[in-house]
């Protein structure tokens, strides 16, 4: 059997792969098993931050693959350590508890919430409200969270006390919170799955101070957006928010599965002994390809990411086939003429790897791909985006 066979005949069918297999790579060039070469403008949905097999990445990884792999949560390891100091020390959050993935991440976030709200506002404060068009993750708690109802509809009944409301309608949560049962709100700044929708920074603002003005709690879902995504270590940042807690994971360890919750001084102590856990959260082989990538999440680092988006903005905003181009830094969204699904193959097909969002073609390149990769790869983009 030939791969491609054997992953079909094996693997569930949850996943409408590519008719492609990628074998190897380096940085942003991915190589396939027939040796045809790509660019890829993926970086398997936000994650390789600094392309593939990246060499200072690949020698923070083995260097603690060396020493030791795994550790159960009973005893320290420097590296879990390390980033959760890091985590904290460039963000002003306090405490930080790791698990493995972005709806992990959330799960804790959500469990937080709602164990502040019960000691803050009574045992029935435990709703949250999400946004219209968000995803938050596949397991029953954050597709309960995942404001998009036809991720709902074939697993009924997921967990109860989740509320949805447009983004900007402020009058909407004004109202759901009249039921004095609504512990948190949470967003992202832009929503990836969604579609690279960015929340408007009225909006955000207002928001901001309608959570203050009722001790509420603001959660902001990073696991796209974060790691240096849009030009800053978190998204929240350039709103000029101030979240009570933020989730990651994706880009944060580089390419091993790693999820993150980080906790504001505001409810730091709320999880104690026994509260939550993960066999594998904070796996020291995470954690320390998780500091390679935190190291070199530096302000030249982020500016040039900046740099890069606006550059890509430019040469898309108002070309043949192009209707509109939303994100920040290198996480964008291509409206086009054609359907995205059409632009994406036909990107494959001259070596550019592109993903969709909804009915956009979203590129989330890796943080460090080469300009003239970029340009390259634009090219191409934009002579499959014409309409014929
Ligand atoms: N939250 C957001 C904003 C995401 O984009 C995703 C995944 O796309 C998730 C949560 C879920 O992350 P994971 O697939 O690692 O569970």
């Amino acid at each position: 059997m030939t791969v491609m066979e054997k992953d079909q005949a094996y693997v569930a069918h949850t996943y409408k792969r590519f008719p492609l297999e990628i074998v190897s790579g380096r940085g942003s060039v991915v190589t396939d098993a027939q040796g045809k070469e790509y660019i890829d403008l993926g970086s398997g949905i936000a994650v390789t931050s600094f392309g593939v097999s990246d060499p200072v990445w690949v020698s923070a990884v083995e260097n603690q693959l060396h020493k030791v792999q795994h550790m159960s949560n009973l005893y320290y390891t420097a590296p879990c350590a390390d980033l959760a100091e890091a985590l904290c020390t460039r963000t002003g959050f306090a405490r930080v508890f790791f698990s493995n993935s972005g709806a992990e991440a959330n799960e804790c976030a959500v469990k937080v919430a709602r164990k502040w709200a019960a000691e803050h506002h009574g045992p029935d404060c435990s709703v949250i409200v999400t946004l219209e068009g968000s995803f938050h993750g596949r397991t029953l708690t954050t597709l309960a969270a995942t404001g998009q109802d036809h991720f709902h509809e074939l697993f009924q009944p997921l967990t109860p006390g989740f509320s949805h409301i447009r983004a900007g309608d402020l009058p909407a949560l004004e109202k759901l919170c009249g039921s004095g049962r609504v512990a948190a709100v949470m967003i992202e700044c832009i929503q990836g799955e969604g579609g690279v929708i960015p929340l408007d920074p009225a909006f955000a603002s207002a928001l901001q101070q309608f959570v203050e003005a009722r001790n509420i709690l603001l959660l902001v879902d990073e696991v796209q957006t974060g790691n240096g995504r849009t030009g800053s270590l978190y998204a929240y940042m350039q709103y000029g928010l101030k979240p009570d807690v933020i989730s990651t994971a994706k880009g944060l360890a580089g390419g091993l599965p790693l999820g993150a919750t980080l906790l504001s001084p505001k409810v730091s102590d709320v999880l104690s002994y026994g509260d939550h856990g993960s066999t594998f959260g904070g796996n020291p082989v995470a954690c320390a390809g998780a500091l390679s990538v935190l190291n070199r999440l530096t302000p030249e680092l982020l500016d040039d990411v900046r740099r890069k988006g606006e550059a890509l903005k430019q040469r898309f905003s108002g070309a043949p086939g192009i209707l509109s181009v939303t994100g920040m830094g290198l996480m964008l969204g291509l409206k086009t003429v054609r359907p995205a699904a059409e632009v994406v193959a036909d990107c494959m097909g001259r070596g550019v790897l592109c993903l969709t969002a909804k009915d956009k073609v979203r590129l989330l390149p890796a943080l460090n791909i080469p300009d003239a990769l970029l340009e390259k790869a634009a090219d191409v983009i934009l002579d499959c985006v014409k309409p014929s």
